[in-house]
């Protein structure tokens, strides 16, 4: 066994299938997560744990950038994202769960980040740009000053954020960062300050690469282009058997397929997206959308068949969480040891940033 095998085999419990390499990805713990994030990011991660080094981060100090007034939300749903790792199958034996502000790493990687990134190159992070947007509300019609105006009165935590990512994912030298679509911006931007800190202070960090699935970005049940936490159109991993059906019952389709005889549209109609993203059994979906776009089959035949596909998938999700979430102590237990390993890893980037930085003053 090589030092490095060793080293990793310290500070994680996974598997060590040479290379090693290491998956980084997290959550703001801003509410229970759902099929999105289980679509965009959960998925890939509890199918990859046994062959990355996986870290996952309940990003609480980036939930904070946009709930600076509601600490005690942020503080309730990082128990709740945690239970929702460990109901959809993220083994904490095998991935490591961690607390970003428990970390302290994190904040200090970032301080030294903000001087290799522009005021202007994080304005035009489009992920900073759409959430700048929902975050104050703009009108869908708003001019470039108006939405500029507006944007200069959100936190400057929360224009920073894309470099809170970037000390996030480098901290854990990751390689892997499985997310959803509307993130990839936010990895190319870490790739930029992984370069820049690497031309100017020398070869110490790691440039990640994104890795986002096909159904890159679940739409919500209001057929709006992504389901959000903050956006009231989701279904969460938590939601009862009747909460689920009755989100199903008034989801939206295609607002133009009024009688059943109507052809109806597949594109853009959510209904089709979640069973593409859920129902196993691919050659009935397939059976159903020509049905549809045919005329004939009405909205509620295939909400019944997508109700009956999200119950199998969330019900056995459902009872583990159930079971976990009767012993709070021993999610927090989980979450503080994760901490603790990962700090191990954090601690070593950022004395080798700070040495490459020449700010190492003495031992
Ligand atoms: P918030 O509204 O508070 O920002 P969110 O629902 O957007 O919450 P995040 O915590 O920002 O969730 O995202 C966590 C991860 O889940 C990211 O990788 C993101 O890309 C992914 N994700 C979130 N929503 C979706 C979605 N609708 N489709 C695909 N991936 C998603
Ligand atoms: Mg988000």
């Amino acid at each position: 066994m090589t030092g490095r095998d060793e080293a990793a085999k310290r500070s994680g419990p996974f598997s060590l299938e040479a290379p090693i390499k290491t998956i980084l990805t997290g959550d703001r713990p801003t509410g229970p997560l759902h099929l999105g994030h289980y679509v965009g990011s959960l998925k890939n991660r509890v199918q990859l744990q046994h062959q990355y080094r996986t870290f996952v981060l309940v990003a609480d100090m980036q939930a904070l950038t946009d709930n600076a007034d509601n600490p005690a939300k942020v503080r309730q749903n990082v128990s709740e994202v945690a239970l929702d790792y460990l109901a959809v199958g993220l083994d904490p034996k095998v991935s490591t769960f961690c607390v970003q502000s428990m970390l302290p790493e994190l904040a200090e990687l970032t301080m030294y980040y903000l001087n290799l990134v522009t005021v202007a190159r994080l304005q035009r992070n489009p992920t900073v740009k759409e959430e700048f947007r929902r975050l104050q509300r703009a009108p869908a019609d708003a001019d470039e000053a108006q939405l500029r105006e507006l944007e200069a009165q959100v936190p400057a935590g929360f224009l920073c954020y894309p470099v809170s990512q970037a000390a996030d994912i480098t901290a854990f030298k990751a390689h892997l960062v499985p997310v959803g679509e509307d993130q990839k911006p936010m990895i190319e931007q870490t790739v930029e300050l992984v370069r820049s800190f690497n031309r100017i202070y020398g070869e110490v960090l790691v440039e990640p690469e994104a890795l986002i699935p096909q159904i890159a970005r679940l739409p919500g049940t209001d057929g709006q282009s992504k389901m959000g936490k903050s956006l009231g159109n989701a279904i969460y991993l938590s939601d009862p058997a009747d909460v689920v059906a009755k989100k199903v019952r008034g989801m939206f389709t295609d607002p133009k397929h009024l009688r059943v005889e109507d052809p109806g549209r597949v594109e853009g109609n959510p209904v089709f997206t979640y069973l593409d993203a859920f129902d196993p059994d691919t050659a009935q979906v397939q059976a159903l959308k020509e049905h549809y776009q045919r005329g004939g089959l009405g909205d509620t035949v295939v909400k019944r068949r997508l109700a009956e596909v999200l119950e199998a998938f969330l019900g056995p999700i459902r009872k583990r969480r159930e079971e976990y979430a009767r012993d709070p102590a021993e999610v927090m237990r989980l979450l503080k040891d994760g901490t603790d390993r990962a700090r191990q890893v954090t601690a070593s980037t950022l004395s080798a940033v700070r040495k490459a930085m020449h700010l190492d003053y003495w031992p």
